[in-house]
């Protein structure tokens, strides 16, 4: 069956190019007689190049290397992509950065000049804002995991185009699958409305105080830095907004996925 998807396809292909990239072990079955072994090795094969590493599967079946090579996969497989007009004018494309096993992840929009140029998220003034923010949170940044919706800059810092957040949405969901952190935090309304599937014009103030069900995992959406920078007066609520974090990252705050959303009023 072919695959619709072509980021999902490009994965296929990769696959089967360079499966010791991929697939240690299954460059190793594969050449053995064992015929196990072999569907074994088939079967992981498959899961990586459809996408079927569902959350669960990733986690209580794959070994932590296995994702982490999945995740290395999935950034060589970005690095290379073509598959929307941003790649005509980006420099370097920006996949994410952080612990592959963070239990919190940060999603913003997409990268600005200064990202586009050192192929990091957050990396500019809004970036060092976040610094300062995770520093207050008592977090280092190599503890967290930050990504945006789009890997490529738009031209001029201009707002992502449907097709350009369609096309590239499928990395994002895939980096979430694979790192699996116990809480996303979304920056920004751009990334709280491509993560959660929200009408275009919703606002960042009508999104907080609330905890969303991101796939079975607690999604808080907050201020983006960039929007701190330009209005102090967010940087109250935006902490607010951290302290919830931190709150469900301890589990002093309950959340459970049937809480769609969870008002922090209730
Ligand atoms: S923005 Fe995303 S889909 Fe478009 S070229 Fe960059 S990585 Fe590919």
């Amino acid at each position: 069956m072919r695959d619709r998807n072509p980021i999902l396809r490009h994965l296929r292909q990769l696959a089967e190019s360079e499966p010791e990239l991929y697939l240690p072990r299954a460059e190793r079955a594969l050449t053995s007689t064992n015929a196990g072994a072999k569907a074994d090795a088939n079967a992981d094969v498959e899961r990586l190049a459809t996408g079927q590493s569902a959350l669960s599967s990733a986690s209580a079946q794959a070994s932590p290397a296995q994702f982490v090579v999945e995740l290395a996969a999935l950034a060589k497989t970005a690095l290379a992509c073509a598959l929307c007009p941003l790649h005509e004018t980006r420099h370097k494309v920006v996949f994410g950065v952080g612990d592959a096993h963070a239990r919190l992840m940060f999603v913003g929009e997409a990268p600005g000049a200064d990202e586009d140029a050192q192929g990091e998220p957050f990396v500019g003034r809004a970036g060092q804002l976040l610094n300062k923010i995770l520093t207050a949170m008592k977090l280092r940044r190599s503890e967290v995991y930050i990504a945006n919706v789009l890997k490529c800059r738009p031209p001029g810092n201009r707002n992502p185009l449907p097709g350009e957040t369609a096309t590239c949405m499928p990395y994002l969901r895939k980096q979430i699958e694979l790192i699996n952190p116990a809480v996303v935090v979304a920056l920004g309304a751009v990334a709280a409305v491509h993560l959660l599937k929200l009408a275009p014009d919703v606002a960042v103030k009508s999104l907080r105080g609330r905890i969303f069900n991101l796939d079975g995992r607690p999604l808080i959406v907050t201020y983006h830095p960039a929007a701190l920078l330009r209005n102090p007066s967010y940087k109250t609520p935006t902490w607010e907004d951290m302290q919830t974090v931190l709150k469900v990252l301890s589990g002093e705050l309950k959340w459970q996925p049937e809480n769609k959303p969870f008002t922090l009023d209730n």
